[in-house]
Formats: structure tokens, sequence, C-alpha cells
């Protein structure tokens, strides 16, 4: 169809819409296309790589056929931007004048719920952030009129997920922000727009490196009173105290910013009874329409999060532990994630999606963590059982989402239909866990929806027709003989021929014209003919409708209402179907409350069973949980190399701290138990495998799972820190190792006595004397506080520090030399190493023969000028009897000499010849 472009009555009404949505890519439906103009179609044609044309007046346009528009729009949101769909509502044909349009979804990337536009395995949360106290935030405050929070320096979170429906809200130290969001990991930041329009500098930080977008709101959204208001009428109560939040909560106003995004963008239609409640040419041709009525009732009231409910793992632990995306690439795949999903041990998306929630929030009691370890324990006991739960779950849709569709208006045909299908899997799945002590919680809380949610399933499937239509304006989801109204309908058009040769014959009959035909022509409708000779013989009640040559047509009023009823038949039974569907929805919006309890028993079912699963096929154990800080690991794994190497991994031990019982055996009584680990080894020997494969094993075991090793006991923690390798190119404008004290100092702060640290190669970024005296005084810290800590480090000289401290053991990885090669065993063992095979590992990584062999020269001239190894250790032998500054003797070797400076500070050309014998005179006796 030809665009309607330029200064024309669409333009104008295009024009009207862009200023409503600004911020948003309008996809303007024309026909069988959504055109976009100017900037818009600018950036379609980079983003979409959609043809750029220019039609009248030079305006820039780019179009994308409607029946593909999902497609566009997942691109579009994937990269970043918010698209209004603005539709035509009105059939095109019957429209006087321009058609009429309006904006019917605005889509942004934290507000999705289409099938089409979500990944299955991850949620897809939309946060909101306002900042209390000084700094930031304040003149966006006052703004809303907000009273800083009573602690400075503190911020309101709250997200929500519009794809099920959860909602949290906190208030926390704002430099927990970024943790908590990389937890959260949202799509959409909302945050108060400031007066100069621009993220304030918080927000722009808290962008840096994310991977989301953020979206201001106006301030008065996040004002205390407003917020009330909104939430109280969401959710319709008069008072929050229901939900456990005060009405002044500080958090309210960024949970109100969400439920008003929500709505705006869910509820876009400015005028929703415009829409055509009959098949009308619009909804004939689009893929969105017709919508069926909006609420948001599947968003659940806000709930507060509270950091302490869960082992925190901080976003720089989440990164490096590579739980979810790999340092290097993003990629999934090689991540604990990526190995738990590998292998299809996860049958739902649900489930998938929970195991992503566990890992990165982690349990941190132990009645919750045993629970779920009984569970675990049963399956793997019952392998029927785990089998027939496994199948069980693998017919059970996405109920989670399909309610939010239906809860948004966004349902389709197969979603009413997977739905039915899932419910009707309720209460075989509640009876599969009855009757099994380690189920008994889940299981009850089944058994109290399996009716209802059964009755619900058998409601939709008597309903709806086993091979629904991909939409419903294609018609045919209902089954035959569920409604009467619909039957008639579907009647009227299949049985048309029927009723004519019926009606022709009785008409025959009637009049006695044996030649008499009814017939049907598009222009004049149904009609009676009869031929010129016989066209005297009509009955007087039949009306003249048209005048052959050779034959007259007329029509009779019995004639004339079948018409009126076949010809809207089609048009009908689509309107009714709509009907029929909307009740449906509704019906399933009643059960809000039911299906999220199935939902949330099969994801929870689906990760134990994923875990035990796993722990038959990749041989965990059971991890003895204590509350004492411990951790000793017996034939350790890492969870993602033992995938990868299999047999070829070698496993490893650990002991770490010690449990109440364990002086039983009398080996350890005398001695203090470590607490804080050295590695030692050269690069490449399985020094960050380890260190890491000990923090994995200490997460997998606080979500419930089963762990890669022979045995374990694993003490509560609190906290998982890491500081490993470089990850500066997340930080723009700070240096590697200035990331690397930010980090660390975060550790020396924070780390606790519950806590489990893991370090790697600290001071590397720095000088040698730098790095060392740094190595060494965090490790002296971190052996003074406690926390459980692993610490891989190629300054061997640290390793003395275990004569100073009874709490420090050393450990190294060994390596054999075999014919001046070196082979990596991979094999954790006590005691520490004085040897860093660099210059091996540099061969083995392909650098040139003649510079391996002059880095080896170099080396040993080096050794005999130093001899690092010797005097360092008779040093450190005696300084481990000392104090710790005298334990600074330890790197006076690597001091350059102060006479050294003197000399090239000299200005030889002023310098006299007796001067210059005094100097040297000076130096001389210095150096003695
Ligand atoms: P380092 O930290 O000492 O430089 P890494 O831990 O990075 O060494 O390990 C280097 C490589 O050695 C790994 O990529 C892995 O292929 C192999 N490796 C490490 N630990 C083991 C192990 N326990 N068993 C088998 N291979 C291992």
């Amino acid at each position: 169809m030809a665009p309607e472009i330029a200064d024309t009555p669409a333009m104008r009404q295009y024009r009207r819409f862009k200023e409503l949505h600004p911020d948003c890519v309008l996809f303007f439906r024309m026909g069988d296309f959504y055109e976009m103009f100017y900037d818009d179609a600018r950036l379609a044609h980079r983003v979409l790589g959609v043809t750029l044309t220019q039609r009248t007046q030079g305006i820039p346009m780019a179009g994308v056929p409607y029946h593909s528009v999902e497609n566009y729009l997942r691109r579009m949101i994937q990269a970043g931007h918010r698209v209004a769909v603005c539709e035509q509502v009105e059939d095109p044909k019957m429209a006087k004048g321009v058609v009429r349009r309006d904006v019917t979804r605005v889509i942004t990337p934290g507000t999705l719920t289409d099938e089409s536009l979500l990944e299955d395995h991850r949620e897809n949360p939309l946060a909101a952030v306002m900042f209390h106290g000084a700094g930031g935030g304040e003149e966006a405050a006052k703004r809303a009129d907000i009273t800083p929070a009573k602690t400075p320096q503190t911020a309101s979170l709250a997200w929500a997920e519009l794809s099920t429906g959860s909602f949290w809200l906190t208030t926390l130290p704002v430099d927990a922000l970024g943790d908590e969001l990389a937890r959260i990991s949202p799509r959409e930041l909302l945050y108060v727009e400031p007066a100069n329009r621009q993220p304030p500098p918080r927000v722009a930080q808290l962008l840096i490196g994310a991977g989301f977008s953020a979206t201001a709101r106006p301030a008065w959204q996040f004002r205390p009173q407003e917020a009330f208001e909104t939430l109280c009428r969401q959710f319709g109560v008069k008072g929050l105290a229901g939900f456990g939040l005060a009405d002044d909560d500080p958090a309210l106003g960024v949970a109100a910013a969400i439920v008003s995004y929500l709505v705006e963008t869910q509820c876009a239609q400015t005028d929703r009874e415009s829409l055509p409640t009959t098949n009308s040419g619009a909804s004939a041709t689009s893929p969105t329409l017709p919508r069926q009525p909006t609420s948001l009732a599947h968003l659940q009231p806000p709930r507060r999060f509270q950091r302490h409910d869960h082992l925190i793992i901080d976003q720089t632990s989440l990164r490096s532990l590579e739980i979810e995306q790999t340092i290097r690439g993003n990629a999934s795949e090689g991540t604990l994630l990526g190995v738990l999903l590998s292998g299809g041990d996860c049958r739902t998306s649900m489930g998938k999606r929970m195991l992503r929630q566990w890992l990165c929030y982690p349990l941190c009691q132990l009645e919750p963590i045993m629970a779920r370890q009984r569970v675990v324990g049963a399956l793997i006991e019952d392998t029927r059982l785990l089998d027939a739960l496994r199948l069980l779950l693998d017919e059970i849709q996405d109920v989670e989402r399909i309610a939010a569709r239906v809860s948004v208006g966004r349902a389709l045909p197969r979603d009413v239909v997977a739905m039915g299908r899932s419910c009707d899997q309720a209460q075989k799945l509640a009876a599969l866990l009855a009757d099994r002590p380690a189920m008994a919680g889940y299981h009850q809380q089944l058994a109290d929806v399996a009716d209802p949610l059964a009755e619900l399933g058998q409601t939709l499937l008597a309903a709806c027709v086993d091979e629904p239509p991909s939409h419903l304006r294609d018609g045919g989801l209902f089954r035959d003989g569920f409604d009467e109204q619909l039957d008639e309908y579907r009647g009227l058009q299949r049985d048309s021929q029927t009723w004519l040769s019926q009606y022709q014959q009785s008409l025959i009959q009637s009049t006695g014209i044996a030649n008499l035909k009814v017939g049907f022509n598009r222009v004049f409708g149904y009609y009676i003919e009869l031929t010129a000779a016989q066209r005297d013989r009509a009955p007087a009640d039949w009306t003249r409708k048209q005048t052959l040559k050779n034959a007259e047509r007329f029509i009779t009023q019995a004639l004339k209402e079948y018409e009126v009823k076949v010809l809207s038949a089609g048009e009908r039974a689509k309107a009714r179907e709509q009907e029929l569907f909307a009740a449906l929805c509704q019906r399933v919006c009643e059960h809000t409350a039911a299906l999220r309890t199935l939902a949330h028993t099969a994801a929870t079912m689906d990760v134990l069973a994923c875990f035990a699963r796993r722990a038959v096929r990749c041989r965990y154990v059971k991890p003895q949980m204590v509350s004492e800080p411990v951790l000793n690991i017996e034939a350790g794994r890492h969870p993602v190399l033992d995938v990868i190497l299999g047999d070829q991994f070698v496993p490893n031990d650990l002991q770490l701290g010690t449990t109440g019982n364990s002086d039983s055996d009398g080996a350890s009584a005398a001695q203090s138990p470590a607490t804080l680990a050295l590695i030692t080894g050269p690069n490449m020997a399985g020094k960050s495998t380890f260190i890491r494969q000990a923090a994995l094993i200490t997460l997998l075991a606080h979500t419930g799972s089963y762990v890669p090793a022979t045995a374990a006991t694993v003490g509560l923690c609190d906290r998982i820190f890491t500081r490993i390798g470089a990850s500066d190119e997340l930080h723009a404008g700070a240096s590697t190792f200035m990331v690397e004290m930010t980090e660390t100092a975060n550790i020396c702060h924070y780390a606790t006595d519950r806590s489990l640290v893991i370090l790697d190669e600290i001071g590397r970024g720095t000088s040698t004397l730098d790095g060392l005296s740094l190595a060494w005084s965090i490790a002296e810290h971190l052996a003074q506080r406690r926390p459980r800590t692993l610490f891989a480090t190629h300054y061997h000289e640290v390793t003395q520090l275990a004569q100073a401290c009874d709490n420090v053991t050393n450990l190294h990885v060994t390596v054999r030399e075999w014919a001046d090669q070196i082979v990596f065993l991979h094999r954790v063992l006590p005691g520490s190493t004085d040897r860093s095979y660099g210059i091996h590992v540099a061969r083995i990584a392909g650098l040139p023969g003649n510079v391996v062999s002059r880095a080896n020269e170099l080396l040993s001239q080096l050794s005999v000028n130093y001899d690092i190894s010797t005097s360092s250790s008779q040093v450190a032998k005696a300084a481990a009897h000392v104090e710790a500054n005298q334990q600074m003797s330890l790197f006076t070797q690597y001091l350059e000499h102060p006479s050294l400076e003197q000399i090239r500070a000299v200005d030889l050309d002023a310098l006299t010849p007796m001067a210059a014998f005094d100097l040297l005179r000076q130096v001389k006796r210095d150096m003695r």
C-alpha cells in the first residue's frame, strides 16, 4: 500500500504519537507494514538493517512487514531501545478519512512478556533506584520532595519481573548497590529524572559495563505521598502494613515508580474502548490485535529483600567465579550455570530460571539447606521417582509466564492450551510427592491447590482444540459443541450450500417452477432467479431485485435474513471466540495464586531433580553442612573443568578451620587449625583452579546441591569474597592495580570470621617490592581476622608467614622437572615451593628460542648476584621469630642502594674535581 506521508493527515497523526512517546522508536502501522520516519528510520536502518528510503518531501522512511514484526521488535529491544507500536484500530475500508490509530503497546527492555521477546531461561527484571542522603541524588530528591533516609549514603532499590509478577524492594548502602544490581541483572533501570535531564553521576557509574539501559522517570512518581497512593491503588488496600511495609518506608518511591511504569507501558492505549470487538480489517491483518483487557493482576505486592538472608556474593565474585558469564567473552558456556544447565538435567524454563536464582542467592542457614539436601537425597535413592518426576515436569509448560501474559492481555491461543495441559499435571505432581517425608512441605503446598487447578485445566482443555491456531484472529480455537452461539455461526458458514439447495427445493415445490434457481452474487448477494418466461409466476411476497436480459431475480424475506446471518457469521464467529477467550483468560486470572504455587513447586522440584541427576551422573557427594567456620574437602574437583577434562582432572584436598568434633581423633587437637592457606607454585600449575574450586564447592553447598568431591564438610558462610585476575575493562578510568586494590580493600574491611576469601596473585600490578609488601600485609591482616582464606601467590617469600602465624598454612602445586622440561602434576600438597618456572612456561607459550635462552642466561646471573632464594629463606627464618617490622628485612635485598640515587643526581658539569673526590669518599663510606 502506498504510504500516506508528507504533511498528510496520517503524517500529522504520526507526529502526534511521536510527541506522546518521544523516547520510543515509533512503529507506525500502514497497511501491511510498520513504518518508521526521520531519526527512527535511520536507527532502524542501522539496528535492523532494513532499507532506508526517502519519500515525498525527502522524509527518511524505513519499514518492516507486519507478519514478522516480532523479530524486528526483539532486535530493537536487544539493542536497548524502547518501542511504541501504533496500530490501525479501525478497518481501513470502513474509515472515513484517515484510519484511526492508537499506540497499543510500549515495549521496553524491562517490561517484556511475549515469549518471542524473552529468553526462556533468564529473568527479565525491571529495577528502579533512588539515592538518599548526601551526594548524587539530593537535587533530584528535592524535586521529588523526598525526605532523605536517616542514614546518609543509602539508596532504595525495587525490582519486578513483569513476566512472572515477582516484586521486591530494599534500602541498602550505596556501595552495595552495584553488587545487588549484578545479582538482579535487570534489563532496565528507572531513576528520578534530574532537571538537566542527564543521568546523575551515580546512575551513570552504575551503567558502566552493565548490561542494562536506564530510563528517567518524573520525580513526582517517587514522592512519598504519591508513591503510597499508587501502591494502595494497585493492590487494592488502604495501607501497606499488611505487606510488612511502613507507610513511610523510604523504598516506597522506587516501588511506586515501577508500578507506574508498568501501568503506563502495559496499558498504553489512550482509548482502550476504541479497539474493535469484532474482527475488523485492522484485527484481521494485525499480529497483535485484538487484545484482551489488561490488568496487572499477577503482580505481587512488593516484598522486602534483606541482603543478609542470603549468602552474599558481590559483583566481583559473581564475575570472577564465572557463575553465569565467563570473564572473557561473556559467554554462558563454561560457567557454573552453563554446566549445570547442560545435559538436560533441568527440564522446565521455570526451573532454569530458579537455578540461576539459587546460584546468585544461596542460602545461609542450616535447616533450609538441609531440607533441600534431603529432597536431593530422596531422589537419588529412588531413581524411579526421579525418572517419573522428570517425565512429569516435561508436561509442565512455563505456567509462570503464561499467567503473566494472560494478566497483561497478551496471551495467545497456544498459551491457554499449554496452561490447560500444565494444570492437568498438578494432581499428578502432588500424588508423586505424597508420602515422602523429605517432600512433605512441597506436597502440602501443591495438594492445597491441585484440585482447583485440575478443574481449571479441564475447563481449558474442554474448551480448546488440541492444535490451536497461532493467533486468535485466525479463529478455530474453540471446540465444536463448546458454545451454542459459536456453533450456530460456524454451522451457518459450513452448511450454507446445504441450506441453499434445501431452500431451492422447498421453493420449487411451493411454486411448481421446476427450473427455479437460488444463487449468490458478490454485488447483489443472494437471489432467486426465474427465466424471463416465468417471471410473472413469482409469488406476490417476492421482491424484484434485478432484471437481466433473459431472467428476473427476486429476494424473499427469509432469504434476506439468511443472507445477513451468513455474511456476518464469519465475523460473528471470530467476535464470539474473542468473548469466549476473554472469559477463559478471566478464569485463569482467578487462579493466579494457585498457579504461582504450581509454578514455584514445579520449578523447585525441577532444580532439586537437576541436582540429583547431576550428583548421580557426575559423582557428586552430599556436603556435611555445619555452623563452625570450616572447609574440608576430600578429592575436590572444579565443577566446570571436571566436565571438560573428565578423568584428566586431578582432584585435590583442602582443610581449613575445624569442626568442634575434630578433636576426637586427636590429630589436630594440638595445633590451631589453619584459616589461611598460602598456595604457591608455577604459573599454569593449577593454583587459580584450586582456589576457585573451593569457592564453587562452597557456593554449591549453600544452594542445597551436592558437590564434586568424595567428601566435604562446609561451614556456613556469610559471604564469598574474591580477588581474581585483572578486570580493569569493567572499570573504565581505573588502572588494573587500582581495581585490584579497591577490591582488596573491600575484602579487608568486610570479611568476617564467617566469610570465605579467595585471593589470586595480589600485588601483581605494581613493583616487586610494593607487591610483596602488600601481599604480606594483606595476608597477615586476613590471618588475624580469620575468614577462611585461600591466597595464591607467586611471592614465595610470603610463605614464611606460616612460621609467624599458627593459623597460616602453606600449600603448593607440584611440578616435576624432567629433561629440561617441566610437567604439571596439578597436585596440591602441604609446604611451599621456591621456584616460579616462569621461563619454562614462557617457552611452552611459544616465546622465540633466543628470547628464552637469553632469559635463562639473565636469570642465572641474577641468581648468582642476588641469591634470592637462599638469602630470602635465611632472612625469613630469622624473621619468623621477630616482630612484624623486623620481617621487613626480607625485602631489603630488593632495595636500590641510596648512593645510586645520589650519584644520579650529580650535575657533572658543575662538579669540581675536589667535590668529586669528596663524593667518592662518601659513597665508599656508605657502602661499607
Ligand atoms: P595457575 O593459576 O597456577 O597459573 P591455573 O589454575 O590457571 O594455573 O591452571 C592452568 C591450567 O591447568 C588450567 O586451565 C587447566 O587446564 C589445568 N589444570 C589446573 N588444575 C588442574 C587439575 N587439578 N587437574 C587437571 N588440570 C588442571
